[in-house]
């Protein structure tokens, strides 16, 4: 564990060795050194601060719902900003919503102010600050980027907006991944639309998901991007690889791009099945594929993730 110099800011609680299977939809890994939910944006960036003073990493966490937790557990800060970034104001067919704001919450109230366009978030359980990483979105073509006015960021200890013009969304990525800057809040243009309309979309939507994806065990979505001009489900299944296993992790019966377990998988099983799904898939078909969840771990990330390219199709 590495030692801080300075005594973290009085009044932010700051947990140790936090266990992150608590707070990702994958639900295996380790701990967090440190673990933070900062309630407002002055303790953010303290917080921050102090991180940087330490020379401790920090990784901004979401709703969890992309990424997979090496077992050792990551060093550093985790900090959540589903408190300092919760906040949602609309005005007119503009909103402004903190990066905190889970994607169906925010669904749910553009629909009580009878604005559309965040329909296709209804089942994604990320927030506004990841969603803007992978560009959130669903097969038809729906995508948050699509709707971006603007994004509020903290770059280092400034806080500046990006404009629309200076971002770029594609399939599954953003110019804001690895960029290092924390975003903080986005403007988003909607669309006027009944609510019951709305509604009505976002429950076929939801029945739809229902029906095809385990979305009673824990998992992290899909675990990979679609190769170019096919779906990752589609060729996993080709690939004979529906029910396979490593440990308890295992490729749903349901839907083959999602690996699912009962509560008791390693990350490490995870890896190496996503590395066994790889193999089997290159042998057979011989298609390349690429993970969409992001490692998070210290030392080098499993095979799985080496070949990672991030290039869309
Ligand atoms: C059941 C299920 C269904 C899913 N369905 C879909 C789907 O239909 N479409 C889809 O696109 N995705 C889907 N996903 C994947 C996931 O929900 C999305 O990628 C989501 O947008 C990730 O957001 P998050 O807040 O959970 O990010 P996290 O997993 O918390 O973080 C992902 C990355 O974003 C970074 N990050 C988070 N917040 C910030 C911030 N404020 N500033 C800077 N960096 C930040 C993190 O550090 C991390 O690197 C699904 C996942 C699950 C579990």
């Amino acid at each position: 564990m590495s030692a801080p110099a300075l005594e973290p800011p009085v009044g932010i609680p700051l947990l140790r060795e936090e266990p992150l299977s608590r707070h990702t939809y994958m639900r295996v890994g380790g701990p967090a050194e440190y673990f933070a939910t900062p309630a407002t944006l002055d303790e953010l960036t303290d917080l921050l601060g102090w991180a940087h003073a330490c020379g401790l990493r920090v990784r901004p966490l979401g709703g969890g719902s992309n990424i997979v937790v090496a077992d050792e557990g990551v060093r550093g800060l985790v900090v959540s900003l589903r408190r300092a970034c919760g906040d949602t104001r609309f005005e007119g067919e503009l909103v402004r919503v903190g990066a905190g704001v889970m994607l169906p919450a925010l669904a749910r109230a553009a629909a009580e102010h009878d604005l559309g366009g965040l329909e296709f978030a209804i089942g994604i359980p990320g927030c506004i600050g990841g969603a803007l990483q992978s560009n959130a979105g669903i097969g038809d073509g729906r995508s948050i980027g699509q709707l971006v006015e603007a994004v509020d960021v903290l770059d280092g200890a400034r806080r500046r907006s990006v404009p629309r013009a200076d971002l770029t969304f594609d399939y599954r990525t953003s110019s804001l991944r690895g960029s290092g800057l924390l975003v903080l809040a986005a403007t988003l243009r909607l669309t006027p639309r009944a609510r019951a309309d709305i509604e009505q979309d976002m429950q076929r939507l939801l029945g739809a998901r229902q029906a095809s994806q385990p979305t009673a065990e824990p998992n992290a979505g899909s675990m990979f991007r679609n190769p170019p001009g096919d779906f990752a489900g589609r060729v996993i299944e080709a690939a004979g690889c529906k029910g396979l296993a490593v440990g308890s992790a295992r490729v749903s019966p349901l839907h083959a791009n999602f690996i699912v377990h009962d509560g008791s998988a390693r990350a490490s099983d995870v890896a190496a099945l996503m590395a066994l799904v790889q193999e089997r898939v290159r042998a057979q078909l011989g298609i390349e594929l690429v993970p969409e969840v992001e490692w998070w771990g210290d030392e080098p990330a499993p095979v799985a993730f080496h070949r990672a390219k991030m290039t869309g199709p």
